[in-house]
């Protein structure tokens, strides 16, 4: 089973993937099932080295956004081969950081570019893997951005342009409102507790199914 955490910055993917990873193996503890973590980018050793390309791009020209698009494309292909597919072919249950909706929500409406060509991309990469439940957690944005920027992650450019990220939140909106039956909202302005508990339901639910 696939499960994708989504969201913006600040959002605290990281931190609800860590606290349901710990909880879900205390559940399992003593089981066959094994839970494991990873992420986009950078769940693969090429893929590490494509996530420092991506956030430090230490380069005297401006990456384009196709060559962005592109980057994280192949990120993805090597994850999707190489890491989630054997783990989901041995039962494994995965928890995933990011996947082929903050590539929508991104790169189609934060920079634009034509979300058929994304679509068509994302097929591409993931050779039709779809998750099996994804978590949005929706933190507004200026909340969001506060959180990253205490916690020192603003390592991109467009880190603190409102209106990109506002535009990125408006891509995980419609993502929710086209695929209801995958993609379940958590309001993510809450505290880290919280918002935790409305993500064991969550995950209680679908795992029980
Ligand atoms: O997942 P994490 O927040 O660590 O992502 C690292 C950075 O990559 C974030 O700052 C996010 O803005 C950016 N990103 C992006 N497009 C994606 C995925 C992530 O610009 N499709
Ligand atoms: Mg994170």
């Amino acid at each position: 089973m696939l499960i994708v955490f989504e969201g913006g910055e600040g959002s605290g993917k990281t931190t609800q993937l860590g606290r349901s990873h710990d909880w879900l193996m205390n559940q399992f503890d003593g089981s066959s099932f094994t839970v494991v973590k990873t992420r986009e980018p950078g769940g693969t050793e090429l893929g590490q080295q494509i996530r420092k390309l991506l956030l430090h791009p230490d380069l005297a020209e401006p990456t384009q956004d196709r060559a962005e698009l592109l980057l994280f494309a192949a990120d993805r292909a090597q994850h999707v081969e190489g890491f989630l597919r054997p783990a989901l072919r041995r039962g494994a249950l995965v928890l995933c950081d990011r996947f082929t909706d903050s590539t929508v929500a991104y790169q189609g409406y934060g920079r634009g570019l034509d979300l058929a060509l994304i679509h068509q991309l994302n097929q591409i990469a993931t050779g039709g893997l779809e998750p099996d439940l994804t978590l949005w957690l929706d933190v507004d944005v200026t909340t969001g951005l506060s959180r990253a920027q205490r916690r020192g992650s603003a390592d991109r450019m467009e880190q603190n342009q409102v209106e990109f990220h506002q535009r990125v939140r408006q891509g995980f909106c419609e993502l929710a409102a086209a695929y209801p039956q995958r993609i379940r909202r958590v309001d993510a302005n809450r505290s880290a507790d919280e918002v935790f508990q409305d993500v064991q339901q969550i995950l209680q639910e679908a795992i029980a199914q």
